[in-house]
């Protein structure tokens, strides 16, 4: 037996994959596959934006390997009974998996170990594909891992990263290894019209144009909604069609407080990385609780509504949550606003907010989207847990000449500069004249209700 096989997940390059270098390095045939994991579709994970990303990734993962003499072989069903097959029809002795976090990956994992133990093969995990860092590598002495990003980040900062590998020159399929058709975004219903296209060219081909044009001046402007000035790289590190190893060294080559700035986010990925892999029940559990007992009555049901729709009549919340619909992706300072109003000014459960997230979001990642919501609702690691955003003040802030809500709220495009951020204010305005709600809750009456449910009259 000379023969691997390469599973790849949430890894779909061919740069920077230590998996598929260790199983093509010196003369060994590979067999690289991806198993369409009816699980994940059970689990609701299987949201239209992330398919067409995905299928979009996975035509180019065959594109890359074809060049190099091979192809991908797609087969869907049950994740390991599916591995197990290729292994024995190819006589594999060796599969080769990248280390993931969450508690379906280590599931996977250990499954996959003892179902190839028991054929007489060996499962190979590698860590440093889906992070930059493992979890585990940095921790502190009173715990397994951290709760704090500042500590961690120091930690992080301090340690030595592998040097990032090329692709493989030439990549070896044994014959006769039956494989279906690579899934299309043909026939895919609810996928936004502005998602952008996966894929590792096109992940290379936009981490260039950020390192040359835009991480410089990261650190200004990252939070301008209207300038969207961030890189937009979150699908392709969610899909692994970039590395993050990769991506860490290549910026800081550039230099500049831009390029720490944006390397400081890309450990913010691997810290709630390493809070999932330590706390796996967080994904559905407050990591801290705080005793909340959320609306759920029928008022709270039309709030949520409202929220998903975009029309709750405040401007930058329903601007953020139009361009979630629109393009299966939002910016992160309309991702912490949007949070912020559903789980403190509305006070509706996080994990409510989560869910619609993850039905739309292109990057939608346990780790990321869940601790995220935790941490805007104040059951995660923000050492601020009780602070509530104001959106009419941070919209002044992050969208000073109101160019983000206009953007995406045409109702209000007629409305000059910042005024639009509150219509409500607006005298002489004829509001029967545009087709755009009242406010669905006054800010300082959904602050009193947080507080007091929080205990902070
Ligand atoms: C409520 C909420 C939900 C979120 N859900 C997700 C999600 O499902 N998937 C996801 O990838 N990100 C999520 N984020 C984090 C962040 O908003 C996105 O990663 C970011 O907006 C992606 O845009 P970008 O690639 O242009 O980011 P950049 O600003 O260019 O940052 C570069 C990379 O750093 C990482 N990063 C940036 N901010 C964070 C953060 N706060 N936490 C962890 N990693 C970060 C991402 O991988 C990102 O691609 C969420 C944030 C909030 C507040």
């Amino acid at each position: 037996m000379n023969v691997s096989v390469v599973l790849f997940t949430a890894d779909l390059r061919l740069h920077d994959h230590p998996p598929l270098r260790a199983a093509a390095d010196g003369d060994r045939q590979v067999v690289p596959l991806f198993v369409r994991d009816r699980a994940v579709d059970r689990a609701g994970f299987a949201a239209a934006n992330r398919l067409a990303f995905l299928a979009d990734c996975l035509r180019e993962l065959d594109a890359g390997l074809r060049e190099r003499g091979g192809r991908l072989v797609v087969r869907s069903g049950d994740v390991v009974d599916q591995v197990c097959k290729v292994a024995a029809e190819a006589d594999a002795d060796e599969v080769h998996l990248a280390a993931d976090v969450s508690a379906y990956a280590h599931r996977r994992e250990e499954r996959l170990r003892l179902a190839l133990a028991a054929q007489g093969r060996r499962l190979r995990v590698h860590d440093t594909v889906t992070t930059a860092l493992a979890p585990g590598a940095v921790a502190p002495a009173s715990s397994d891992h951290f709760a704090v990003f500042t500590p961690y980040f120091r930690q992080w900062s301090g340690r030595h990263l592998r040097d990032p590998l090329t692709a493989p020159r030439a990549v070896r399929v044994p014959d006769g290894i039956g494989a279906e058709a690579l899934p299309t975004r043909d026939g895919l219903s609810g996928v936004s019209g502005g998602l952008a296209r996966g894929g590792e060219q096109e992940g290379r081909k936009r981490l260039s144009a950020w390192l040359r044009d835009g991480v410089a001046a990261y650190e200004d402007r990252h939070d301008g909604l209207a300038g969207d000035a961030t890189s937009r790289l979150s699908p392709h590190l969610h899909f692994g069609t970039l590395s993050s190893v990769e991506l860490v060294h290549r910026a800081r080559r550039t230099g500049g407080p831009g390029a720490e700035a944006f390397v400081r986010q890309l450990a913010w990925r691997d810290f709630h990385r390493q809070v999932l892999a330590a706390r796996p029940g967080v994904a559905t559990a407050d990591y801290r609780t705080r005793h909340d007992r959320w609306r759920s009555d029928r008022t709270a049901r039309t709030d949520i509504e409202a929220w998903k729709e975009g029309r709750t009549g405040y401007p930058v919340i329903d601007a953020g949550m139009r361009q979630l619909r629109h393009e299966g992706w939002m910016h992160n300072r309309a991702r912490l606003l949007t949070a912020s109003f559903l789980t403190k000014t509305l006070y509706v459960d996080w994990r409510v907010g989560a869910r619609h997230f993850l039905d739309l979001l292109v990057d939608g990642d346990v780790a990321n989207n869940q601790l995220n919501w935790q941490w805007v609702a104040g059951t995660g690691t923000d050492t601020r847990p009780h602070r509530v955003l104001n959106p009419t003040a941070q919209a002044r802030r992050h969208d000073p000449d109101g160019v983000y809500v206009r953007r995406w709220v045409p109702e209000l495009t007629g409305l000059a500069g910042p005024s639009v951020h509150e219509p409500w204010n607006l005298r002489g305005l004829d509001r029967a004249a545009i087709d755009y709600p009242d406010p669905i809750i006054g800010l300082s009456d959904g602050l009193a209700r947080f507080r007091q449910a929080r205990g902070r009259e």
